[in-house]
């Protein structure tokens, strides 16, 4: 599954709103099987109503959403690339990560201490992305030193990694993040590979005063323009309301968001931010016993889709009868859709649709 690391400065609520999410996951998802696997890691299902809809039109027994995992990667402080804190394990966190959710304190509290003094989005990012990048630096002149004897004795392979290396290692020099790094399409595997940690998309999470839960403040204002010429993404978020919701039952948290004229929980709002940075799209398989929703990645051809629920389907793949969500709503159902001409078969070159309902056929 994919990963999402929760990092930020201490004191700027990345465990309230850790806890938040993994709480109102649970709730939201009463029926369906939630667990936290440790007291950082947590397995939140992804909130989908066309999954609630396709259930109820094929009557499925069984609602089984798709998943994303938060992992709360506290203690990343100034000099953590330096082993300040608890420096390298955390690193080594956030390296197994996919991507990473920047918790930026942007909420004035005379009573919380801010753990660089002032309260600055800003500088607070710079600080944070700053050991990112000196980690990576530091990661990549080690393993560029090995390589260069071998690139130097003909190592074509050798060669090209260290050409890659080098072009990352430039702009870490100029204080700027791997994820600048211009990657050929036949590099990214390799890229992706290194594990840089400035590498990693970014979402920031603003966490603002409750007043300022829908629109935001002047500071989460700076945030989203620091996004914005990155190519990052941003969301707003009061850790503080996620974590009064996160204590009440799915039906009651409807009532205080409608209260506090909130559309849906901020933990909705980051897993769908989350999506659009990953590039991730969701599809479906539905049946009597069960509506499933699954993820991928967008432009997955149909085997590899296949191949998420498992190898086998995708090594034996024969083709895979397609719906579109649309289609199945509109057709009542599989019977519907397919007396309408809306289903489709589709072969090993079919990029799957955010949205499609698929049957595989493989052979064994
Ligand atoms: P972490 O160190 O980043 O994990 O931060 P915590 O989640 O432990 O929060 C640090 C302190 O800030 C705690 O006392 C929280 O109650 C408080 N805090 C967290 N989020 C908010 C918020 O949105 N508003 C206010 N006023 N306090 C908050």
């Amino acid at each position: 599954g994919f990963k999402c690391g929760i990092v930020g400065l201490p004191n700027v609520g990345k465990s309230t709103l850790f806890n938040a999410l993994t709480q109102t996951a649970a709730a939201q998802a009463a029926n369906y099987p939630f667990c936290t696997i440790e007291p950082n890691v947590g397995d939140v299902a992804v909130p989908d109503p066309r999954l609630d809809t396709l259930a109820s039109i094929a009557g499925s027994g069984q609602i089984i959403p798709t998943r994303l995992t938060f992992v709360d990667i506290a203690g990343l402080v100034r000099g953590a690339s330096r082993g300040e804190g608890l420096g390298n394990q955390f690193l080594a966190n956030i390296r197994e990560c996919d991507a990473i959710a920047h918790v930026v304190r942007c909420f004035e509290d005379s009573d919380v201490t801010h753990v660089e003094g002032k309260l600055a989005p800003i500088s607070d990012i710079d600080t944070i992305e700053t050991e990112l990048m000196l980690a990576d630096l530091d990661s990549l002149e080690k393993r560029a030193a090995a390589l260069e004897k071998k690139a130097k004795g003909g190592d074509k392979e050798a060669k090209e990694l260290l050409d890659l290396m080098t072009r990352a290692l430039v702009l870490l020099r100029d204080g700027k993040p791997a994820r600048l790094v211009d990657v050929k399409p036949e590099e990214e595997k390799t890229f992706r590979m290194l594990g840089l940690l400035s590498s990693k998309p970014v979402l920031y999470v603003c966490n603002v005063e409750e007043a300022s839960a829908k629109e935001g403040n002047a500071l989460s204002a700076e945030v989203f323009a620091r996004a914005a010429e990155e190519g990052a993404k941003a969301v707003v978020v009061s850790a503080k309301i996620e974590s009064e919701i996160a204590v009440l039952p799915a039906e009651d948290q409807k009532d205080y968001l409608e209260a506090i004229d909130l559309e849906e929980p901020g933990l909705n709002r980051i897993i769908r931010t989350g999506y659009e940075l990953l590039k991730l799209v969701t599809y479906f398989t539905v049946g009597p016993k069960e509506a499933r929703a699954w993820t991928i990645t967008a432009g997955t051809k149909a085997p590899g889709a296949a191949g998420v629920i498992h190898s086998d389907f995708e090594k034996g793949f024969i083709r895979a009868e397609t719906i579109a969500y649309d289609d199945y709503v509109k057709g009542k159902g599989e019977a519907g859709a397919r007396d309408a001409g809306r289903l489709r078969l589709e072969g090993k070159e079919y990029v799957v649709a955010d949205g499609d309902v698929l049957h595989f056929r493989f052979a064994n």
